[in-house]
């Protein structure tokens, strides 16, 4: 049995009725605590989830630790199971929730519909005991009050029983850790997803004491064993689901054009930000663009430490690693001096919706085919002072997508991917793993365990040849005994 430990969240308030009967069963039949913690338990009754935590006990085998989140998405979708049938077919499909537009929220509300999508995420917050890796003294963070804040928005919009959820309190928290989202201005959907997810990074970050570690320059003659070193030292200072979940490395090369020296890097990315030229037609485009070498002249020019000059040098960024769940961003918006939007470039960008093979841009013989399918978009409509964000997102169990307009949210049809290649604006993409249906194999990155990094299970290219034509990833290293985390 996976579920080994199970912990009802306390500090919510209120009770409330939804899925009341529904949850009381499971903790009453499933619960091995006491009595008194019971009872006090049924009092302050919230609509809750079992939660797991990292740790595997089964009757044949020592208590592990776990190598990936399988366990959480199996014990969620139990759950979710036991829930659709109490609810019938007459019902939107769970997770399919309105939210309440505060006030030119439409760019949170847009943001949250798309990572409320993201499988593994919003599992975690159901039915992990995330509260156990809440990091109460990393200064970068909120000390879990953002994280908390988050994981209740999550709950109240999928095990609630309102069709319409209003985020005030989560508003008010974010609002807290980055103070330039106070008010009721429209703000850039991808600044407010690249704070959300760094504060929720901090705050679950496992690392509770960072070291410092100087990035190594490199030369280009070792490159492989040069970014699983670059993504140890990472692993050293930055751990948590959001890495697990998000991240991946780009390799970075700038070259002298006098003396030829060459200084590579390997850096962690949580999204791609596109560039969009007169050119661009579709997102493989944009990708390409981004990917191309630049030359750093003028004002940008580099200094060279061979030199000991500033020189004409090139530039040029590789995709190394792929998270399992990969975020594009189209940078539509040009910003003034000032930091304010400039002007919107609406050029039609097609996007692959299936199968989208990355494989020829990829530089590293990573462990994973990289394969995505897209589940969630946000998209910007309209000009800049009055524009409106909406989101597209996959429902889990019904398969469909639905369009999510603040509180409206309908079913639509996959033809509406054609019609909004001038507004998709955010894009979620899924790693297709066959093994799994919906989502990907999350792995727990962590120091000491290397053979769960994305650079070093598959070695050769015709293996990873093999694999894409058979559509099959190759199984899983056994188990390790050893129960410590570092
Ligand atoms: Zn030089």
């Amino acid at each position: 049995m996976n579920v080994e430990d199970i912990k009802d969240d306390v500090d919510m308030k209120q009770n409330s009725p939804r899925t009341r009967s529904k949850s009381r069963n499971i903790s009453t039949t499933t619960s091995n605590t006491t009595a008194t913690t019971s009872l006090k338990r049924r009092r302050s009754f919230r609509p809750s989830f079992l939660r797991v935590n990292s740790r595997l006990s089964s009757p044949n085998s020592p208590t592990q630790r776990a190598r990936n989140y399988n366990h959480v998405s199996d014990a969620v979708a139990s759950q979710f199971q036991e829930m659709q049938t109490a609810r019938g077919i007459s019902h939107l499909p769970i997770g399919v929730i309105g939210l309440t537009n505060l006030g030119n929220t439409c760019f949170l509300n847009s943001s949250i519909q798309c990572l409320s999508a993201t499988i593994p995420l919003t599992d975690y917050f159901l039915g992990y005991d995330y509260r156990s890796e809440i990091n109460h003294d990393n200064f970068l963070g909120t000390g879990g009050k953002l994280v908390k804040a988050y994981a209740q928005l999550m709950k109240d919009m999928w095990l609630g029983r309102q069709l319409t959820v209003a985020p005030v309190a989560f508003k008010a928290q974010l609002e807290l850790f980055a103070p330039q989202f106070k008010g009721y201005h429209q703000h850039d959907a991808q600044e407010f997803l690249s704070f959300l997810l760094d504060g929720i990074h901090e705050d679950l970050n496992r690392i509770k004491k960072k070291p410092y570690i100087e990035d190594k320059d490199c030369d280009g003659t070792s490159d492989e064993q040069d970014a699983i070193e670059a993504w140890k030292n990472y692993l050293c200072r930055d751990k948590s689901l959001i890495v697990d979940i998000f991240q991946g490395q780009l390799r970075s090369e700038v070259q002298c054009l006098k003396c030829r020296h060459k200084n590579i890097r390997f850096e962690p990315f949580m999204y791609l930000s596109l560039p969009i030229s007169v050119h661009c037609r579709s997102l493989e485009d944009c990708l390409r663009l981004y990917l191309a070498k630049e030359t750093l002249s003028g004002e940008n020019q580099w200094y060279c430490s061979q030199c000991q000059k500033h020189r004409d040098a090139t530039k040029k960024t590789d995709l190394w690693i792929l998270p399992p769940i990969l975020i594009v961003h189209l940078k539509r918006f040009k910003f003034k001096e000032n930091g304010r939007m400039g002007s919107k470039n609406e050029a039609p960008i097609a996007y692959p919706v299936r199968n989208w093979d990355l494989s020829r841009h990829v530089q590293s013989q990573g462990s994973e085919y990289p394969l995505f399918d897209l589940y969630a978009l946000s998209n910007h409509v309209g000009g800049l002072g009055s524009g409106h964000y909406t989101a597209y997102a996959l429902n889990r169990f019904s398969e469909q997508w639905y369009e999510f307009n603040d509180t409206h949210c309908h079913a639509m049809e996959e033809r509406a991917f054609r019609r909004n290649q001038s507004s998709a604006y955010v894009l979620f993409y899924n790693r297709c793993q066959t093994a799994r249906k919906g989502a990907p194999v999350i792995r727990r990155q962590s120091v000491s365990r290397p053979d769960l990094w994305p650079h070093t299970q598959v070695q050769d290219r015709q293996f990873r040849e093999f694999t894409r034509q058979s559509r099959k990833w190759p199984p899983p290293p056994p188990l390790s005994e050893t129960n410590s985390e570092t």
